[in-house]
């Protein structure tokens, strides 16, 4: 019997990890990609994890490194009035910026034998058999009085204390780390309240910080790349179970982990590795596709529930103001803490 075909929607991370793994086991695949490569997108570019093995199981670790992923083993926090001096991570990172990276993944693919269909928006009804959502985060739906968006840019003439620094403020949190090609990637998670001013005009101000902080004294002399600006509103960070779907899902399509964990990344690269044999046996007509399905939901909430948890928690004391300068010098002063909370969060 010949393969069964599968069909991809959602042309990121997840999808096209999931096509390579696929290509590798002679499964037909196409990813539909609502936009096209190269492009920008709002992301911390820190890649920390047990992704990191998926990526170094289908051989794309090579790939990153060779299109210039820099390695990361130290970090620095700061708040308003606190920082650490740098801190050895747990376990190594890989910094590359979203521009090269999903390029050079859609390449793999389509140097596989993938079909890669780009500027094509799938229709929201069509998720039945054989076909894998991938579409990334869901929107927030509700009307909530904080509402979260995400920030990002690329900037030269900036000199960094630690591989990684996090900068926190009552308003979130901007990630700092140097990527491909010198350029330092400049990203930031933020909540408003509902009527407050965000427009791209002051997007800028958003990602420099408060006038004094330490953040924006990093970047008092930054030169952004004005065309690597990106934003992205309407971010919902409830943890959600892959089993509640009735649709296949992979990477943020399941659930999104807040980004101060430096993990959504390694979680769309996870659950595509998880997907490849489910699918896979499935395209050989062994199994159901509701089996696959469920196989692969399974999988991916044993493999996950435990970090979105903390994550949660880690998330929550990092936003609130009064506890702020509290982690920052227990991050400085207990290395327990410190691997405690990377660990629990990878
Ligand atoms: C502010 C911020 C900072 C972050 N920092 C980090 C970090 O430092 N480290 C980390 O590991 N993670 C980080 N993340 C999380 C990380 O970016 C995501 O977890 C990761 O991109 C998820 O990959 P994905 O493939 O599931 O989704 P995406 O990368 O979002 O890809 C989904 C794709 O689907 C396409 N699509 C959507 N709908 C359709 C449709 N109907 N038809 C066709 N195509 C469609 C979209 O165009 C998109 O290309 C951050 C996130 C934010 C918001």
């Amino acid at each position: 019997m010949a393969a069964k075909p599968i069909t991809i929607v959602g042309g990121g991370l997840a999808g096209l990890t999931l096509g390579i793994g696929l290509r590798r086991c002679g499964v037909p695949a196409t990813v539909w990609e609502a936009g096209h490569y190269p492009r920008h997108r709002v992301c911390g570019e820190f890649i920390s994890g047990r992704g990191q093995e998926t990526l170094s199981r289908l051989g794309l670790r090579e790939l990153f490194e060779r299109a210039g992923a820099v390695n990361a083993g130290t970090a620095a926090f700061f708040s308003a009035t606190q920082s650490t001096q740098p801190r050895s991570l747990p376990a190594r990172a890989i910094c590359l910026s979203r521009f090269t990276m999903d390029h050079a993944l859609a390449t793999e693919f389509r140097r596989l034998g993938g079909e890669l269909l780009e500027d094509q928006r799938r229709r929201e009804t069509d998720f039945g058999e054989g076909i894998v959502r991938a579409t990334g985060r869901r929107a927030q739906t509700e009307e909530k009085r904080l509402r979260w968006f995400g920030l990002k840019a690329h900037a030269r003439n900036v000199s960094l204390a630690a591989d990684l620094e996090m900068h926190v403020s009552p308003r979130g949190y901007v990630g700092l780390c140097r990527v491909d090609g010198g350029a330092v990637n400049v990203c930031g998670l933020f909540r408003r309240q509902t009527g407050e001013d965000h427009t791209p005009q002051n997007s800028r101000e958003w990602l420099r910080g408060q006038p004094g902080s330490p953040l924006n004294q990093r970047l008092a002399a930054a030169e952004f790349d004005e065309s690597s600006f990106c934003a992205v509103a309407g971010i919902s960070l409830q943890p959600q179970s892959a089993a509640a779907r009735a649709e296949c899902c992979v990477g943020d399509a399941i659930t999104m982990i807040p980004p101060v964990t430096g993990n959504g990344m390694s979680m769309a690269f996870e659950s595509a590795g998880i997907a490849v044999e489910p699918l896979a046996t499935w395209s050989r007509g062994e199994i159901s596709w509701d089996e696959a399905r469920r196989q692969i939901a399974c999988d991916c909430d044993n493999a996950f529930a435990r970090r979105l948890a903390w994550a949660k928690w880690l998330q929550r004391m990092m936003l609130t103001p009064a506890l702020q300068n509290i982690l920052v010098r227990f991050v400085s002063r207990s290395e327990w803490f410190w691997r405690m909370a990377f660990e629990r969060t990878r």
